[in-house]
C-alpha cells in the first residue's frame, strides 16, 4: 500500500491530546493512540473553543419547544448557536478532512445515543440524540469517515472505518489531480473492495467514469464523491465479500488442484461462519494471485485497503446487533 498515504482526521482533543474535560481531565483511547504514526491529526475541543474554559460547569442537550439545545443548568445559558457557529469557521478551515473520531456520549461530541433531556429540568426524562459539534460534521462532512471511540473497540466497526478513511485520502488524491485518467485508475483499483461494499454502486460509478455524456472532469469527481459516499455508507455483509472472491478465485480456478481448491472454499466458509477474518481467505487469494502474476488484480485495494499494522482483530464483542448481518 502506498506509503504516503496520509488521512486527515479531526479527533476530539481530549481523547490524550488535551486535559480539556469539564473537570479537567483527559481520556487517552488506545486506538487513538496507535493511529497517531499513520494518520494526521486535528485535534479539537469545541466546549473550549466556544468559551466555555477548563473546568467547566457541564452543558447537556435538552429538548425545548421542539428543538434540541445545547444547555449550562449551573448559569441556565443556551450554547446551541455559538457551538453552530464555531463548527462554521473550524470546519471551513479544515475542508481537506477524510474523517473524525469523536469522544462518545458527549452532548457536543457524541455521534449517537447521547442523552437528551425532554427539559430543562432534572426530573423530565431522556431520549437519545447526537451532540452539536457532532450532528454538524455529519453535515459538514458527508462523505467522510466518521465514528465514535467506544464503537470503534469492534473489530468490524473498525475496520469499515479505516477502509471508508483510507479510500477517502485515496479519493482526494484524485481530487487533486483532477484528471479523467486517476479517476479511472481508482475505479480500476478499487473495483473488487467497491464490489465487496455495494454492486450497485460500483456498477453506477462505472458508468459515471464512462462518461457518456462528456461532462467535465471536475463534474464528474463530484459525482463520484457522492457515489462513493454511497457504497461506503454501511458496513458489507459477509456475503458480498465471499461473492468478490468467488470472483477472484474464478480467475485460476482452473489451474488449482482439488485439494487447493478445497483449501480455499473450506477458508470462506470459515469466514463466513466467524471463525477467521476477512484477512485470512484474502491473503490466501492473494498468494495465487502473486503466484500467477496478475497485474490487475494485484493493483486492488481489497488485498490491504488500510496499513496492514492497523489491522487488530481484537474485538470487544460489543455492538454486534448494529454490525450483524
Ligand atoms: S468530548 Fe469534545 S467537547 Fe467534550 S471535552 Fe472532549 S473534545 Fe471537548
Amino acid at each position: 500500500m502506498e506509503k504516503s498515504l496520509r488521512p486527515r482526521v479531526i479527533v476530539s482533543k481530549c481523547m490524550g491530546f488535551d486535559a480539556c474535560r469539564y473537570n479537567g481531565q483527559t481520556l487517552p483511547d488506545k486506538f487513538v493512540e496507535k493511529l497517531k504514526d499513520y494518520v494526521d491529526y486535528y485535534p479539537v475541543c469545541a466546549e473550549v473553543e466556544i468559551g466555555l474554559g477548563v473546568p467547566r460547569n457541564p452543558i447537556r442537550l435538552v429538548i425545548e419547544e421542539g428543538q434540541t439545545v445545547l444547555y449550562q443548568p449551573a448559569t441556565d445559558t443556551e450554547y446551541t448557536q455559538a457551538m453552530i457557529d464555531f463548527c462554521g469557521r473550524c470546519f471551513g478551515e479544515l475542508s481537506d478532512i477524510d474523517g473524525l473520531i469523536l469522544k462518545g456520549r458527549s452532548p457536543s461530541c457524541g455521534t449517537k445515543d447521547v442523552k437528551v433531556y425532554l427539559g430543562k429540568t432534572k426530573v423530565a426524562g431522556s431520549v437519545k440524540g447526537q451532540g452539536v459539534f457532532a450532528a454538524e460534521a455529519f453535515k459538514y462532512y458527508p462523505h467522510g469517515a466518521i465514528e465514535e471511540e467506544g464503537r470503534l473497540t469492534n473489530f468490524r466497526i473498525r475496520e469499515h472505518f479505516l477502509t471508508k478513511l483510507y479510500t477517502m485520502c485515496r479519493f482526494r488524491q484524485v481530487e487533486e489531480t483532477a484528471t479523467m485518467a486517476a479517476l479511472v485508475k481508482f475505479q480500476a483499483n478499487n473495483k473488487y473492495l467497491l464490489m465487496a461494499y455495494s454492486q450497485k454502486e460500483q456498477k453506477v460509478l462505472g458508468q459515471i467514469v464512462a462518461n457518456h455524456e462528456k461532462l467535465a472532469v471536475d463534474q464528474l469527481i463530484g459525482y463520484y464523491k457522492e457515489g462513493l459516499a454511497r457504497a461506503f455508507a454501511k458496513i458489507p455483509r459477509y456475503r458480498n465479500y465471499i461473492n468478490v472472491m468467488m470472483h477472484i478465485f474464478g480467475y485460476f480456478s482452473d489451474s488449482l488442484s482439488s485439494g487447493e481448491k478445497t483449501f480455499i472454499l473450506d477458508s470462506f466458509d470459515k469466514y463466513r461462519n466467524g471463525k477467521i477474518p476477512l484477512s485470512v481467505p484474502l491473503n490466501i487469494l492473494k498468494s495465487y494471485v502473486i503466484r500467477y502474476n496478475d497485474g490487475y488484480l494485484l493493483e486492488q485495494t481489497i488485498w490491504a485497503p488500510f496499513p496492514e499494522e492497523l489491522m487488530d482483530i481484537s474485538d470487544s464483542g460489543k455492538m454486534e446487533d448494529e454490525v450483524g448481518q
